[in-house]
């Protein structure tokens, strides 16, 4: 790899190599147990995966590996590119060597338990099921923290796991800015002269074979420049994007015959995630520099390419016609506005993964802020259901009126996972704040409305794609856009798209 000369960091990598390349098949594994798996064969499969990812773990504690690696954190006069191995190795490292394997067995033993319960819970609108678990998840996690070490608030220690770096007063800083600009601007909309959340053409009933998507699909994806010799698209119950090497991206879909938009903004979504990877220095393959650095910056792409360019006004009054061609009976009379409409569509709601772009930041503002406040003790676990109540009340307008619809409608603590939302909202933030950067060298309005996707996938590779791992998202946003991560580029951006869809005036 150029830049690495350093013999410490150079048998680091080759090491690497082999935990690298084991997670590549652990992932072929996972792609195939989503997309192809009889139904017989889920708990074979499960051992295979458990078993590489037990071998994964003892690469990471190999004790040359360790030394090696502690020998790396005493080197002097390290290129960057050495510099951020290290930083990527300590980062993944530390789960492993600071965290005791009793503590992360428990955690395991009391997840698996827990998914079992929440599901049941969620079925039965049953808070009460779940609670003993979500009390022992919240102890271990607490545990975990401390392990870990922090400075102020143990929820930090959560936070980094997901997005390194992030703190519980920065999301706080953001989030509020995010609250005070867009909980009036919702009622605004929803308040607005023509409002309505009706489309005439989505209705349960009206029919959009799935060979139609399929072809409408494969076409935008391919305009996006995604390179089908390096990947591919299928089809699975819950898209997603999966790396199984650096010329070997899988995407995948899910198709409704009644609403046309899910497997369209799906498909754009996770071309998104896939383009990123594919984007990357390939010189960064199978070291630590490889796969996007994080969560939060991969969700930025993905939300991107889905928000900002699938349901930008201009690339829908460019895909009206095509839709229109593929369904000339079930658009009849429908003009682009009201397709715009459609896709952009505002409508408060109770359950996250069906929230418009929005709203969906207040949905995970809820998250941290519940969150934050269980981790520090001021919301008492068997509080939670009342706290999300208020709090939805409070941040969308709309109250639960089950325990299913509001406190266990995700799976996310169930696996023990708190602190992972957070990161679903700063993807939003990096998206607006790298297009106002990039609408300085590319017309995007202007591209979009001729259907031209490549120049704003070639200015994302050339200024964001091609970094990988090689530096943490807060020096990456301002390598990419000049200034420190700022809420105000999102809330504008909302402001100004709505408020010409809705007809509201912004002064
Ligand atoms: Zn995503």
């Amino acid at each position: 790899m150029k830049n690495v000369n350093n013999p410490t960091i150079k048998k680091l990598l080759e090491k690497y190599k082999e935990i690298s390349l084991l997670g590549k098949v652990n992932a072929l594994l996972g792609w195939d147990l989503n997309v192809n798996l009889p139904r017989q064969a889920s708990a074979f499969r499960s051992e295979q995966s458990a078993y590489i990812a037990e071998v994964i773990t003892d690469k990471w504690l190999d004790s040359k590996f360790r030394s090696l690696l502690e020998k790396a954190n005493s080197e002097k006069d390290l290129t960057l590119e050495e510099k951020a191995i290290v930083r990527n190795l300590n980062f993944t490292a530390k789960i492993y060597y600071k965290v005791p394997k009793e503590l992360i067995i428990e955690n395991e033993k009391v997840t698996s338990g827990a998914f079992i319960d929440w599901r049941t819970a969620k079925e039965e609108n049953n808070f009460k099921k779940f609670q003993p678990h979500l009390t022992k998840i919240v102890e271990i996690d607490k545990q975990i923290a401390e392990h870990l070490g922090y400075k102020s608030n143990p929820y930090d220690a959560l936070l980094d796991l997901y997005e390194p770096e992030l703190t519980a007063a920065e999301c706080t800083r953001l989030f509020n800015g995010i609250k005070k600009e867009l909980v009036p601007f919702i009622k605004k909309i929803t308040k607005s002269k023509d409002y309505t959340d009706q489309i005439k053409f989505i209705n349960g009933l009206t029919h959009y074979p799935k060979a139609d998507q399929e072809k409408i699909l494969n076409y935008t994806v391919e305009k996006m420049g995604f390179d089908f010799s390096r990947g591919r698209v299928d089809i699975s119950a819950h898209p997603f994007t999966t790396t199984l090497g650096p010329h070997d991206i899988r995407t995948t879909t899910f198709y409704s015959e009644t609403d046309f938009r899910e497997s369209f903004t799906s498909s754009v979504h996770e071309t998104g995630h896939a383009l990123y990877e594919l984007g990357i220095n390939s010189d960064f393959a199978s070291t630590p520099l490889e796969g996007g650095v994080s969560l939060g910056v991969h969700e930025g792409m993905s939300r991107f390419w889905e928000n900002m360019v699938g349901k930008n006004p201009n690339f829908l009054r460019f895909v009206t016609p095509i839709f229109k061609s593929f369904y000339d009976k079930q658009l009849a009379g429908v003009d682009e506005a009201e397709l715009i409409k459609a896709f952009d569509l505002v409508k408060p709601s109770l359950i996250r993964i069906h929230a418009d772009e929005v709203t969906y930041s207040l949905h995970i503002v809820l998250r941290f802020e519940m969150e934050n406040e269980i981790i520090n003790g001021k919301i008492a676990v068997k509080d939670a259901p009342e706290a999300w109540r208020e709090k939805s009340k409070k941040l969308l307008g709309v109250e639960p009126k089950t325990d299913s619809e509001g406190v266990l409608q995700d799976v996310h603590w169930a696996y023990g996972n708190l602190g992972y939302f957070p990161a679903y909202a700063m993807g939003n933030l990096y998206g607006a704040q790298v297009l106002s950067v990039m609408q300085k060298k590319v017309n995007v309005d202007k591209e979009l409305l001729r259907g031209n996707l490549l120049p704003v996938k070639n200015w994302l590779d050339e200024n964001l794609h091609q970094y990988g791992s090689l530096y943490f998202p807060s020096e990456l946003i301002k390598k990419v856009t000049g200034k420190p991560l700022d809420y105000t580029y999102f809330t504008e951006y909302i402001i100004k798209k709505y408020s010409e869809i809705y007809g509201i005036a912004t002064k």
